[in-house]
């Protein structure tokens, strides 16, 4: 095995929390371990989705694996059954695909009520319809008591590329707009307002929806649309990041432009977190060139999920290895890097 290099001060030869917050060291060991081992070619520029060729006549699926291990199991505006749906057509949202069908494996922890599988089925059985795809195979383990945590659903998605979807990190050039679909943060702060230990009344529910119907038009109808991904655990600062790294060109965002709600901020104020590295559940980020940006923010706006949709800034020549700078109203430039740190593990 290959040894990992970050530890965030802890014992480099075991997995910590923060392995799982979808920040730096979540890269990491994706990178030295998962991709050292298991990913053949693939090395870097990961797509949320594989995206495989399928015959002849050009057709592409896309296929994409995913676990949830929110705490708690249900929090405002969802539960772990919803999420996984969401997170795992999302993901195939992200690379143009309508989703086909889901498989759902659930780990389930000995004592669990079956009033709570139970709710936790439905709502996953209710968001699937709602997103237009079945869950068509599954798959069930019981633990012992202690040995999980009530219970841990992994999803499997495929999906159909639409023919027209054209994304890749290397369409990605200077003078593109980056548009993000709506606030930042609700879900990080609607599950954290449910932790024990932590809980206070917010009203703010998580954003957890499906994405297809809302970035379909755009992938239909905007050749300009360069690529997407949606900003969950790590939150928009470390997703930009990401795209800046695999692209190799600079990121700018403007900090007056990114849409976070009231409730988020304050709730971020009071908890000593940035909203920039909140998961997001129900949002995604579009890179459009130029000539595309104002068609594909009306047609983004037009979909109920989308009506908050704006620019929030724009790609730029590489200066370093592929940066993302924050432009403060004040006319101070900052740079972002990836979440760093266990401040917020199992939010997802
Ligand atoms: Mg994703």
């Amino acid at each position: 095995m290959s040894a990992v290099r970050v530890s965030a001060g802890g014992d480099s030869r075991r997995v910590l929390l923060a392995h799982g917050d979808g920040g730096l060291l979540t890269s990491m060991l994706v990178e030295e371990v998962f991709l050292e081992h298991l990913g053949g070619q693939a090395r870097e520029g990961l797509l949320d989705a594989a995206v495989l060729s399928a015959g002849s006549d050009g057709r592409r699926l896309a296929l994409t694996t995913d676990s949830f291990v929110v705490k708690p199991i249900v929090f405002p505006g969802g539960d772990i059954g919803s999420l996984a749906v969401h997170g795992t057509v999302n993901d195939l949202a992200a690379v143009g695909a309508r989703p086909l069908a889901l498989t759902a494996g659930f780990i389930l922890e000995e004592g669990l009520a079956m009033d709570t599988l139970i709710d936790v089925v439905r709502s996953m059985a209710a968001a699937a319809a709602a997103a237009g795809v079945s869950v068509v195979a599954g798959d069930t383990k019981v633990v012992e008591s202690g040995a999980a945590d009530q219970l841990f659903i992994n999803t499997t998605g495929l999906g159909l590329v639409l023919g027209e979807a054209d994304l890749s990190f290397a369409r990605v050039v200077p003078g593109d707009r980056v548009l993000v679909t709506g606030t930042m943060g609700d879900h990080g702060v609607a599950v954290l307002s449910r932790r024990k230990g932590l809980a206070f009344e917010t009203g703010i529910l998580s954003d957890s929806a499906p994405l297809f119907e809302l970035v379909e038009g755009v992938v239909r109808g905007v050749p300009e649309l360069k690529f997407m991904r949606d900003p969950t655990r790590g939150g928009l600062a470390t997703t930009l990041k990401e795209i800046a790294l695999s692209s190799r060109r600079d990121i700018v965002i403007e900090e007056d432009a990114i849409p976070v709600t009231r409730g988020v901020r304050g709730a971020c104020e009071l908890l000593g977190l940035d909203p920039l590295y909140l998961a997001n559940e129900g949002k995604m980020i579009l890179v459009v060139g130029d000539g595309g940006a104002a068609k594909a923010l009306e047609l983004l706006r037009r979909h109920p999920l989308g009506r908050a949709a704006v620019v929030i800034g724009e790609v730029r020549a590489c200066t370093g290895s592929g940066e993302l700078w924050l432009r403060t109203p004040l006319g101070g430039t900052k740079r972002l890097d990836r979440l760093a740190g266990e401040q917020l593990p199992r939010i997802c």
